[in-house]
């Protein structure tokens, strides 16, 4: 574990609470002059940002592109160069802001493909949000690449037992904006330029999914981070309903990850209490109708718990979910034991034993390796933000 805050100077962002500096963060959002606030622009699609801008000021429509491009190179309201007046630039100043998120610290663990790196920011109400850059294998030709892991909500309502962020509960929704203002502060601020997004943080996104729906438009925006579908994954403890929301949406690559953590419906619901609503059948159902394109596959994370989740009848009943899903691969990821350890961390033999009963069932499985387990980073064990940074 490697606590950068040490060595790196904490480079606030906007953090209405402290009052403190801006650089090299956002413009200050001032009150504006007609008693509206400041909208946000990371909460905004482009053409969004045209027709507010359309509303707020004279001819506004036409540098809103711009504007909204430079806002998400570089975390501002830039308006030099564009032959605006100076009364225009200050009222774009104060009608439009750009939310970056205070960084408050990071933390860092060496691994194979480079750090795993996990930011606490703060929101503008003084609340704390955990981020998770995570290393992965370079790509063919050796670039190296990582995926940004999100928080949608403050806490978690869903109390998994295994999970730090769910034992304090929910405090509030996170609002799209400030999800998009994870990817950019971390991206402006600490330099981290991720190739994927994933949505596993803090919170359940499809318990948050108006604002969860529309950040992922925003990140899609090709006037601004302009990230793929194929390149965001939600993943869902799966909330009666949820899955079917989620399709609606149309987004046919957009793709989709499930917390599973158990075969049969006993263990699931001890583990994962929104399992009691409705079971593994129901919930294999609902996934088989998620499927959007022909090469979609269903990633089912399992995280093994020794004693808890690792008997046989529960590898049989992962084979029998998967088999009525369609397809899905099973992603095995060793238990970390937390600051209330539920378990312990599997051994090598636990973990081999289970994906031979996975694999003989007909399971497609792919052992997860246990990333930043020092830094609390790992799996269930993101929770500063259940509580006031
Ligand atoms: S594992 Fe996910 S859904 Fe469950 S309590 Fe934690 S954050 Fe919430």
């Amino acid at each position: 574990m490697n606590d950068t805050t040490a060595s790196k100077p904490v480079l606030p962002g906007r953090e209405a609470d402290s009052g403190s500096s801006q650089a090299p963060g956002p413009a200050p959002s001032r009150a504006p002059s007609q008693g509206q606030s400041p909208l946000d622009i990371l909460g905004l699609g482009s053409a969004e940002l045209a027709d507010a801008a359309a509303l707020r000021l004279p001819k506004g429509s036409g540098l809103a592109g711009t504007i909204y491009s430079r806002a998400f190179a570089t975390g501002r309201i830039e308006t030099e160069g564009l032959g605006l007046s100076a009364a225009t630039e200050a009222a774009w100043k104060e009608r439009f802001g750009v939310g970056l998120l205070a960084v408050r610290r990071v933390v860092e663990e060496e691994g194979e493909f480079g750090s795993t790196s996990k930011a606490l920011l703060g929101t503008a109400d003084g609340l704390g949000v955990e981020c998770v850059r995570i290393p992965m294998p370079p790509a063919p030709g050796g670039a190296a690449r990582s995926t940004l892991c999100l928080s949608s909500q403050v806490g978690c309502r869903m109390a998994c037992a295994f999970c730090e962020t769910g034992a304090g509960g929910l405090t509030r929704d996170l609002r799209a904006a400030e999800i998009v203002a994870q990817v950019l502060t971390t991206r402006i601020l600490l330099g981290w330029d991720c190739n994927n997004i994933v949505f596993m943080g803090m919170g359940e996104p499809l318990d948050n999914l108006d604002e969860v729906a529309r950040a992922i438009r925003v990140l899609m925006d090709r006037r601004g981070l302009s990230y793929g579908a194929e390149r965001i994954t939600v993943c869902s403890s799966c909330p009666p309903g949820g899955v079917a929301r989620l399709r609606d949406l149309g987004l046919k690559r957009l793709n989709l990850s499930i917390s599973l953590n158990g075969g049969l419906d006993a263990t699931r619901s001890a583990l994962m209490p929104v399992n009691r609503a409705r079971g593994l059948d129901d919930l294999a159902d609902e996934l088989a109708a998620y499927s959007q394109r022909r090469n979609f596959v269903l990633a089912a994370n399992y995280c093994l718990l020794p004693g808890l989740n690792d008997g046989i009848e529960e590898a049989r009943g992962v084979a029998a979910f998967a088999a009525r899903v369609g397809r899905v691969l099973v992603n095995l990821i060793p238990y970390n034991p937390g600051s209330t350890p539920l378990s312990r961390a599997p051994t090598e033999e636990e973990i081999e034993r289970f994906t031979g009963w996975l694999e003989a069932g007909g399971c497609h499985v792919r052992r997860r390796t246990r990333k930043g387990a020092s830094i609390m980073a790992a799996c269930g064990q993101l929770r500063a933000g259940d509580r006031p940074a």
